[in-house]
């Protein structure tokens, strides 16, 4: 199967006909062949995307909205056809494809479709000068998204969405690691009946293709989801073009346990903030640090609880962890596990390849508890990105304030406590964008997401999402 382009609403082979094979992780077969395209497919997107863009800026807030919804209804009934495709691609449980990621990508469009409705701009009466200053948010013109492998259409769209809404055209492209919803995603865009060239969709490698997309003089914006030193790269590459940017990425979110917590609500949450999606969730909680009272109840309840989670094929409704998402991604994970052994930390439960039967090239690896005795050892500092955690006690809590934020990521914390004075002082000192208490990826749409510090600039989410995709200008009439 040949996924294709998706420019002016047509389907259309790279200009230079590359290709890249396509994997399937829980087999490791490859099953398809994705476009790496080049420069010219980039320029051909932008060509489509700027014809577009007067028509679409001018098209009324409801039009718009009527169409997203549209878009929202479509992948709604598609979700078994999505999932499948998701869960091929990537890996990842077929049922977890069809709980959360087929679920948001529609609620991504349905959000932003009733946000745009109400998205208001301020004005200004400058009392005693007989004037009046309103602010326009106006489109940027054509915008870049560029998102990641792990939760593929989940992310594309959290992005599409809001640049659509606010009346921009855009050029997208998914992860050349997990192509399939998106190219899906360009089907249902066509039937909804988004007018031509509003979305592009060009497929492929991040140094060719993504880099084409940000170098490209004319893309206003880019809005990026993926890894820090890839981030690091696009800022240093848009930032002479002054484009305004979005990044979202990387974490190593400390998960913080009191004794005075509730226990079990807790456990239960802390194997999945763990392992699900294999641990290949920006917001997993891979450092769990655990107040020294309550640590060794925790540590066997934990490795009973983790040693239960099935390792299976993705379709199998039994798996709790499918695959991982490639082989180089399986062997980077496993060299972090020999990382923690030649540092002292103690593989409590896991640590090896998992052979599925009759899958047995699939990339499967048993989820991973590592004790370690310093918050300061590279499995405890570094993004692993897999089913790895590291646990560890603490008895003081500026002890564990220090450690929590002494990393170089700060996207999200989790809490657990029952005491509101330490959820306050707490809550204020973490360095992160988002800190949970008593749960974990309870989202709502309207919040402010990203991160700080090396986990990146600007938020998505709500009205910071139209915010970023819009320009604001100011208007001043003295009458
Ligand atoms: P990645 O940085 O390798 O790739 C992300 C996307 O960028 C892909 O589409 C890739 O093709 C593209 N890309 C790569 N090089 C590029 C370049 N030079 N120019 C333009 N585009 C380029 O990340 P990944 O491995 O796909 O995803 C995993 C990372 O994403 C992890 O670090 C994870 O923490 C992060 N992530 C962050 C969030 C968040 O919201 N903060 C969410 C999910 C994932």
């Amino acid at each position: 199967m040949h996924i294709q382009n998706f420019i002016n609403g047509n389907f259309q082979n790279p200009l230079s006909n590359d290709w890249i094979p396509n994997y399937n992780p829980s087999s490791g077969d490859v099953y398809g062949q994705i476009p790496n395209s080049s420069k010219e497919d980039v320029d051909a997107a932008y060509e489509a995307a700027n014809l577009a863009f007067n028509r679409w800026s001018q098209t009324t807030l409801e039009e718009r909205s009527r169409i997203l919804l549209k878009i929202s209804e479509l992948i709604e009934s598609n979700l078994d056809r999505l999932a499948k495709a998701e869960s091929k691609d990537n890996g990842k449980p077929l049922w977890l494809a069809k709980a959360i990621d087929i679920p948001r990508a529609s609620s991504n469009f349905r959000f932003f479709a009733n946000a745009i409705t109400q998205f208001a701009s301020e004005s200004h009466e400058s009392i005693g000068q007989n004037a009046i200053n309103y602010t326009l948010r106006q489109p940027l013109g054509v915008v870049g998204c560029i998102s990641p492998w792990n939760l593929p259409l989940y992310l594309f769209t959290w992005k599409i969405a809001p640049a659509i809404a606010a009346g921009n055209c855009v050029i997208a492209k998914p992860s050349e690691v997990t192509p399939m919803t998106a190219y899906l995603l360009a089907e249902i865009c066509n039937e909804a009946g988004l007018p031509k060239g509003v979305l592009n969709i060009v497929h492929g490698l991040g140094t060719t293709t993504g880099q084409a997309i940000v170098e490209h003089s004319e893309i206003k914006a880019i809005s990026f989801t993926g890894g820090t030193s890839t981030g690091v790269h696009i800022a240093r590459t848009a930032a002479p073009m002054f484009k305004k940017l979005s990044l979202e990425l990387g974490g190593k979110n400390p998960n913080i346990i009191f004794a005075d917590c509730d226990y079990e609500d807790m456990l239960t949450t802390t194997v999945r903030s763990s392992f699900a999606n294999q641990g290949q969730i920006c917001l997993c909680g891979s450092r769990i640090f655990i107040e020294a009272s309550l640590y060794e109840k925790f540590k066997i309840d934990f490795i009973a609880r983790v040693t239960q989670l099935k390792v299976g094929h993705p379709s199998d409704t039994e798996t709790k962890v499918g695959a991982l998402v490639s082989k180089q991604h399986l062997e980077k994970v496993m060299s972090y596990i020999d990382i923690a052994k030649e540092e002292g930390g103690i593989v409590l439960t896991g640590g090896n390849k998992v052979k599925v039967k009759g899958y047995e090239n699939g990339y499967y690896l048993e989820p991973t508890i590592i004790e370690v005795t310093t918050d300061e050892c590279r499995v405890n500092q570094e993004e692993i990105f897999g089913p790895v955690v590291t646990i560890m006690p603490f008895t003081l809590e500026d002890q564990v304030l220090d450690m929590a934020n002494k990393v170089k990521y700060g996207l999200s914390a989790t809490l657990w406590t029952n005491d509101l004075k330490r959820t306050m002082r707490l809550s204020h000192k973490l360095q992160a964008g988002i800190v949970w208490v008593n749960t974990w990826l309870m989202r709502d749409l309207r919040t402010p997401f990203g991160g700080v510090k090396n986990s990146g600039v600007g938020r998505e989410g709500g009205f910071e999402a139209l915010r970023f995709f819009t320009e604001p200008k100011n208007v001043c009439i003295k009458y």
